[in-house]
């Protein structure tokens, strides 16, 4: 078993992922390759009275890790069961690995929108996938789950009774979706918010779909059409052959770009365009049965193009499956979330403050939060 004490060349290194606005500093880490590390980790924490942390990818971070953090970065065996539908993955694996290796047997996971983000961190927060209005949320889908006790003993149980060392999940018989994003100039966002609220009112459960708003950084990465604007996106993910007559009436609003097309399930990642590179973020979010027209005005006034500290926000369709979940984030009011998204700048408490002002007056209208949706900060 490698551990690492801070004064160990590789320690940092270890520590670091996706969330770069946390700074962990634990007395030690444990490279885990295997269950029995994580048990002995387990263990060797509790003989030493410290505290156990766990991160794979580093991309939910809400706090910094302390006493022994056990890296499952190492652990990313996947297994395709064809014949039940099933895949059993070990703790660090990605959503990516998962999507290739299904694929190959005309199989997907309910994963969402990002391929690099672990697979149990994911589950654990519920699951909020691309495909999920109409299968549910990934955590409905849990066979079994692999863990290691608090005492250091290795079960078979709930996935939230210890450390998951391994899971095993449904597959789902999806080859090719209907998918991509319409991006939208500066001036058309109160229309497109509307257009695409009005146009959610009554979708079949085979169609996700959000809209975000994005201040996109004036940079050559970005695609000349979108550099330096604030822009709407819409992004759709469709299990149907008449895509293009589905959102007739959103194109009809003339997107600078757009990228929806038929694509195999192994290109769904390029659906939302999130940013790869590893960044300091804050985000929160609330849960709203409705999205009135004092909604929209409200996300318009505090992270609109106008606001003092736009964020990237994000309004994503609920409903569907997710209103029969038994997944407590969501319930049978869960029809829209709102996700604010923000860089770490200039400093925490302003961005904090920024989301305050934005979340406070949807408070009395709001149904809970998501905890998938919730970086940088406890859950509170
Ligand atoms: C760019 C981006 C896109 C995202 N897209 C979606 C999306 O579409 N849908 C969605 O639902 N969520 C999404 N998320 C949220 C994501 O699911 C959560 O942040 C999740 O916690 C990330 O898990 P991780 O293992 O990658 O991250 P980590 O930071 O490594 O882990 C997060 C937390 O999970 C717990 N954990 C991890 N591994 C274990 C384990 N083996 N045993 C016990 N606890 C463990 C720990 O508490 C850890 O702090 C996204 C996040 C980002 C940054």
């Amino acid at each position: 078993m490698q551990t690492f004490t801070r004064e160990q060349a590789g320690y940092r290194e270890e520590i670091a992922g996706f969330q770069t606005g946390i700074t962990s500093a634990p007395q030690l880490v444990v490279a885990a390759t295997s269950a029995d590390d994580v048990a002995a980790a387990v263990r060797l924490a509790a003989e030493r009275d410290l505290p156990v942390s766990v991160q794979a990818t580093g991309h939910g971070l809400r706090a910094p890790a302390e006493g022994v953090l056990i890296s499952t970065r190492r652990m990313t065996g996947v297994t395709i069961d064809p014949d039940r539908a099933v895949a059993r993955v070990e703790a660090g694996t990605t959503w990516g690995s998962v999507i290739t290796a299904a694929a190959e047997h005309g199989l997907a996971p309910l994963s969402g929108s990002a391929p690099g983000v672990g697979v149990v961190g994911y589950t654990l927060g519920g699951g909020f996938g691309l495909l999920g209005r109409h299968f549910g949320p990934a955590s409905d889908r849990v066979r079994s789950a692999e863990i290691v006790r608090p005492d250091g003993t290795r079960a078979t149980g709930p996935i939230d009774a210890g450390i998951v060392t391994a899971l095993e999940f449904d597959l789902v018989p999806v080859t090719t979706l209907y998918g991509g994003g319409l991006y939208f100039d500066t001036a058309k966002i109160p229309d497109v918010l509307r257009t695409w609220r009005d146009w959610t009112a009554d979708l079949p459960d085979t169609v996700g779909t959000s809209v975000a708003m994005v201040p996109y950084p004036d940079l050559p990465m970005v695609p000349e059409p979108l550099r330096g604007k604030h822009i709407a996106h819409i992004r759709v993910a469709y299990l149907g052959t008449d895509g293009d007559e589905l959102v007739a009436p959103l194109r009809a609003l003339g997107p600078l770009q757009d990228t929806l097309t038929t694509m195999p399930f192994t290109d769904s990642g390029q659906i939302a365009a999130e940013p790869p590179h590893p960044h300091s973020y804050l985000g929160d979010n609330r849960v709203l049965p409705t999205l009135r027209d004092d909604v929209l005005t409200i996300v318009l006034d505090h992270a609109g193009p106008d606001a003092p500290i736009p964020p990237v926000l994000i309004i994503d369709l609920l409903g569907g499956a997710y209103q029969h979940s038994s997944t407590p984030d969501f319930t049978a009011d869960s029809r829209y979330t709102v996700r604010a998204l923000s860089l770490i700048e200039p400093d925490a408490a302003t961005v904090r403050a920024a989301h305050a002002k934005l979340f406070a007056p949807l408070d009395p209208m709001s149904t809970g939060r998501l905890r998938s949706f919730v970086y940088g900060q406890p859950l509170g």
